[in-house]
């Protein structure tokens, strides 16, 4: 259905090392890469420096190295590309889709109404800054009242971006770029193909849509999985306190994640190489199979 070559990527946050549950997602980015002849990039997203956590790129690098995983070129870094991220923006400014906006966390809480993901801000300053206060994010202007696009694992998504997200920041008052805008400027620069991410990720994606169709950028297709959970029912992360994974069990790792993803691994052994587990898996995969 496309005759684009498959480029796909994993693009992990370094806010702390590699649990189960993003190594899940690395896994089934990479099955559905290499199983299709496709290239795989790596991405540190580590733009969000308050967040990130001393050492945590170079440990997961090294994590999933350690794991038999081989990506295709150079790593890139989010922190590196600022002026790339200030182009588009300057694009968006330039067609009138963005405007400054200087309210507060909380005057935004005091006047916005729920959302599906927080509070949905109204767009007061779109017709321009009220307050006195220097600092200042900017906003996209979400004026679609219906998103629509194809997911691969989920089916046809409609979400409605104006009334369930509303006017999405995409530079934040600290100077910081938004994932959100990072993640278009980059897949479409890096030429990906195909997302395969966490369903975490699905209500950002129609943003990441609108984006692209404002910058005339073309959407990659997408596959949001199902997230790992732990005995509690919450996404595995750190906030959750997941473990990281360790490279000495890194066999037993892959063959649960394979598990996870819907490969039947009666017969594969934990102990066998790890060359030979990818290569099984490789053979064995099939999106469509992972337990919904
Ligand atoms: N950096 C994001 C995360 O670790 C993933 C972004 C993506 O795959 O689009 O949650």
């Amino acid at each position: 259905s496309d005759s684009r070559h498959y480029v796909g990527r994993y693009a992990p946050s370094p806010t702390g090392p590699l649990h189960f549950g993003s190594l899940v997602a690395a896994v089934a980015s990479y099955l559905d890469a290499r199983s299709q002849a496709g290239t795989w990039l790596l991405r540190m997203e580590d733009l969000d420096k308050p967040r990130e956590m001393p050492g945590a790129a170079d440990d997961i690098l090294r994590t999933l190295a350690g794991f038999g995983f081989e990506w295709d070129g150079e790593v890139i870094y989010q922190s590196k590309r600022d002026q790339i991220y200030q182009a588009a923006l300057d694009t968006l400014i330039n067609m009138d889709l963005v405007y400054p906006c200087n309210c507060s966390r909380r005057d935004v809480i005091a006047i916005a109404h729920a959302g599906i993901e927080g509070p949905v801000y109204p767009g007061s300053c779109r017709s321009g800054m009220s307050k006195q206060r220097s600092t200042k994010a900017w906003r996209v202007k979400a004026n679609a009242e219906h998103v629509i696009f194809n997911d691969f694992f989920q089916g046809s998504i409609d979400h409605h971006l104006k009334t369930d997200i509303g006017d999405f920041v995409i530079k934040r008052a600290d100077g910081l770029f938004a994932y959100q805008l990072a993640v278009v400027v980059d897949d479409a620069e890096q030429g990906i193909t195909h997302v395969v991410r966490g369903a975490d990720l699905l209500n950002s994606t129609s943003r990441h849509v609108l984006l692209q169709y404002l910058l005339s950028l073309h959407s990659p297709h997408y596959a949001h999985i199902p997230l790992v959970t732990n005995a509690q029912g919450e996404k595995l992360s750190k906030q959750t306190n997941a473990a990281p994974v360790n490279v000495a069990d890194a066999g037993h790792h892959l063959v649960k994640a394979f598990q996870f993803l819907g490969i039947d691994t009666q017969l594969y052994s934990s102990r066998d190489s790890l060359n030979n587990l990818w290569t099984q898996a490789l053979q064995d995969w099939n999106m469509s199979h992972i337990p919904r």
